[in-house]
């Protein structure tokens, strides 16, 4: 009898970007024959994929260390906290193995030290679209690692290293692998998908039997000629954004830009240190909206941040008004272990940044609710997610999986996650819409 397949358990913490990690080290520990355990009892080994950048995260981090350590016993680390390996040791001890973000070769070595691998060359296990952990639908797509910034309240550059961008052509084949395995929604992410290429000064790969540049505009024109939405999350409002938006008018990009503004304030903006803090964000979107009426805008701010004063906060909502974005999340500042924020002057007292919170979201609802109330009426594509009894959910273009808000369709039980419908949107509130089926299916 052959020696039992080792089964490896992963317990995925963080953002999208720690997502598409884990789905690295799982189709690399597939290739070489490991399953993948779907409960602690059956693991030969858990895996776990932390996030150390808030302190809240890195609680929540601990907290999964800790439990799969009682429930399985061989626990293996790695991901954004693994940078602090000491503060992991000294409350689990009996973590095997502790790995930093991004070091896929130390964790797959620290899983063969625990589960020696099953050696069968002759078995590819591996379809060659990899493994994803996101529904078949929809698959993030990461066109770069790290980061050049330097925001005084992140250490991500710190953790994941500068700007190491993917080659056009090796970024648009993966996309097409994706494509061809079903996917119908790509989602770009990165730490900063405006900056895509300039660590390779742009140089050209190949795709499709032609050269392609590893620049943010010619990645997006590739993109666009797949069967697939595409949708680009953390773009920062850079000039030569502009040029995406003809291709959002032209449907090859979906309408939406997910823009991490995180304060209006020129003077918070510049202690925070931004990327294009310069750059007169509300002309620009003006600009966009111009070319695309139906551009979607979601953002996250960051109230309470040191030296924010009442004056810059509200220049902060009068900037909310003016700019309708559709979708906003308010983070209160909190320090980072190593951030160059921590040592700033004028510390915000918690009870403000709460109460500053509190206010943003309360008028960002008002406005969120009458841009939504704008598209009753209207008939837009909606991808399904899910489907029960009742009816499905789904997503317009204007919503990105996990983040925004969704569009219901009761009774619409004939459906399966995947298909693409139109549908004319019925009822609004600040954060969702009800629509109903407009004839037969785009896609399925
Ligand atoms: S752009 Fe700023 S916040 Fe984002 S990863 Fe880079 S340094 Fe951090």
């Amino acid at each position: 009898m052959g020696k039992a397949i080792p089964k490896i358990g992963f317990v995925s913490l963080g953002c999208p970007k720690a997502l598409v990690d884990s789905e690295r080290i799982i189709t690399a520990l597939r290739s070489q024959g490991y399953e993948v355990a779907s409960d602690y009892a059956s693991a030969d080994a858990v895996v776990v994929n932390t996030c150390g950048f808030l302190n809240s995260a890195r609680a929540e981090s601990l907290d999964a260390i800790g439990e799969a350590i009682a429930e399985n016993g061989r626990v293996i680390v790695t991901g954004c906290m693994g940078h602090d390996e000491s503060a992991i040791r000294a409350a689990h001890p009996k973590v095997l193995a502790v790995t930093g973000p991004q070091a896929y070769e130390a964790v797959i070595a620290a899983v063969h030290d625990v589960a020696p691998a099953p050696h069968d060359p002759f078995i590819d296990l591996v379809p060659p679209q990899g493994v994803r952990l996101t529904p078949r639908h929809y698959a993030y797509l990461k066109i770069s690692e790290g980061c050049n910034n330097s925001c005084s309240f992140c250490i991500i550059p710190q953790l994941r290293g500068r700007l190491q961008s993917r080659d056009a052509g090796d970024v648009l084949l993966e996309a097409e692998r994706l494509v061809n395995a079903g996917v119908k929604e790509l989602l770009v992410i990165s730490q900063d998908t405006s900056a895509y290429g300039l660590d390779l000064k742009y140089r050209s790969s190949d795709w499709r039997g032609k050269p392609v540049d590893a620049r943010f505009i010619d990645l997006c024109k590739g993109l666009g000629q797949l069967d697939a939405w595409v949708r680009l999350h953390y773009v920062y409002p850079y000039p030569h954004v502009d040029d995406v938006l003809p291709l959002m008018a032209e449907g090859q990009v979906l309408p939406y830009l997910d823009i991490p503004f995180q304060h209006a304030a020129p003077n918070v903006l510049k202690a925070m240190r931004r990327p294009a803090a310069g750059e007169k964000s509300l002309e620009r979107i003006k600009r966009w909206r111009e070319i695309c009426p139906d551009l979607a805008i979601r953002s996250t701010f960051i109230v309470g941040f040191p030296g924010e004063s009442e004056e810059d906060f509200g220049a902060l909502l009068d900037w909310l008004d003016e700019a309708r974005l559709t979708r906003v999340g308010c983070f209160q500042y909190e320090d980072v272990a190593g951030a160059a924020a921590n040592d700033l002057p004028d510390q915000v007292a918690q009870e403000i940044k709460a109460e500053r919170h509190r206010r943003l979201m309360e008028h960002q609802r008002l406005i969120s609710a009458a841009v939504l109330d704008e598209r009753v009426g209207r008939t837009v594509e909606v991808i399904v997610d899910e489907v029960d009894d009742e009816g499905a959910i789904g997503r317009s273009s204007w919503d990105a999986p996990e983040v925004d808000g969704c569009v219901y369709l009761n009774g619409e039980t004939d459906v399966v996650p995947g298909d693409i419908l139109t549908v004319k949107i019925e009822q609004a509130d600040e954060y969702d819409v009800w629509g109903r089926r407009q004839g037969e299916k785009v896609t399925s």
